[in-house]
């Protein structure tokens, strides 16, 4: 069934093919959102229903979908526009071709293997290719990754022009799956780009040492962690609420804490911006676990843009206010 769906696909022109993917993007298998994900995802949910819920108000198809997808949160006019971003930023990367930030980290490699061989001259070190020396570096390139995803999170909400393109996200007064898609171009572009650029930088360092081209374990072309993670990905933007526990959170980032992090309250602003390791905010002192599930309420507390093309330019007329008051108050204080 459905390899004669992928063949059927597969005949369809190009773009076609293309847009097809984005309207359908559980026959995508490098989509987050590819049918195995999805139904990972809804096996969890039901999971949860059913060890929270069903003893004390019985199980029914009718009241697990209704705990599972309530209405009120699929339907909201928030999780509208969360919707028309996923398919206009769908379409753009369909005109935007994406082969560019992935040649950044090869072009960032080269970049800095050159650089340590002038610097130190050519590595004359012999390194025998085994498995243990793949491990190791998958290990790190998980590591760096994920950082860098870390830092770009960590400037997009600490740098003000940064946050009025981020802000799009944490508008959302409700977290769905489609929710993890709403985003402003700038601010995945910028995510994106220094996890790349990370990146580019360890392979380069590390083909620099053992004088050749390694390359990190994959599955389905996905690094290792990127490929595990997907698994549990949509539990972060949903309305269940997942935690791993006190110590568990303190390494891997639960899906309770992504919730803490579009929570109105005060105390739980610009915390844990990490995406798979926990450690990183710990380092930044960044941190929250929550002890016990807490009642929250997402979003700023401000109202959401009142139409989907809002989200897309007020960013960049915000920013554009705040680099013009940054840059007047510099020549200011330069003329005191
Ligand atoms: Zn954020
Ligand atoms: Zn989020």
């Amino acid at each position: 069934m459905l390899n004669s769906i992928q063949q059927f696909i597969q005949e369809f022109p190009e773009l076609l093919r293309s847009l097809f993917l984005v309207a359908f993007p559980v026959f995508n298998p490098h989509h987050k959102l590819y049918f195995i994900y999805t139904i990972v995802f809804i096996i969890l949910i039901l999971g949860v229903y059913y060890i929270r819920e069903s003893k004390s108000n019985g199980f029914g198809l009718r009241k697990a979908l209704a705990y599972c997808f309530p209405k009120s949160l699929y339907t909201q006019q928030s999780a509208i526009l969360d919707y028309q971003c996923y398919l206009i930023n769908g379409i753009l990367a369909i005109i935007v071709s994406l082969t560019a930030f992935f040649t950044l980290s090869q072009i960032t490699s080269d970049f800095v293997n050159q650089f340590l061989c002038g610097l130190f001259g050519k590595s004359e070190i012999q390194v025998e290719m085994t498995l243990a020396l793949k491990i190791v570096y998958t290990i790190f390139a998980v590591l760096v990754t994920d950082f860098g995803v870390f830092y770009a999170h960590y400037l997009q909400h600490k740098i003000p022009a940064l946050w009025e393109f981020h802000k799009a996200h944490h508008l959302a007064e409700g977290l769905n799956p489609i929710t993890g898609f709403r985003y402003h171009p700038i601010d995945l572009g910028l995510k994106h780009s220094m996890k790349i650029f990370f990146l580019g930088i360890y392979m380069g360092i590390f083909s620099y040492f053992v004088n050749q081209e390694i390359t990190a374990i994959t599955i389905a072309g996905l690094l290792i962690s990127s490929f595990l993670f997907r698994f549990i990905i949509h539990l972060r933007h949903s309305h269940i609420w997942v935690s791993f526990g006190w110590h568990l959170s303190h390494i891997f980032q639960s899906p309770a804490m992504h919730h803490i992090h579009h929570s109105e309250k005060v105390e739980h602003h610009e915390k844990n911006f990490g995406l798979i390791f926990s450690f990183w905010d710990y380092m930044f002192g960044t941190i929250y676990v929550p002890k016990v599930r807490e009642e929250l309420t997402i979003g700023l507390g401000e109202s959401d843009y009142q139409n989907i093309w809002q989200l897309y330019y007020v960013p960049f007329l915000e920013a554009y206010k705040r680099i013009s008051k940054s840059l007047n108050r510099l020549a200011n204080a330069r003329a005191n």
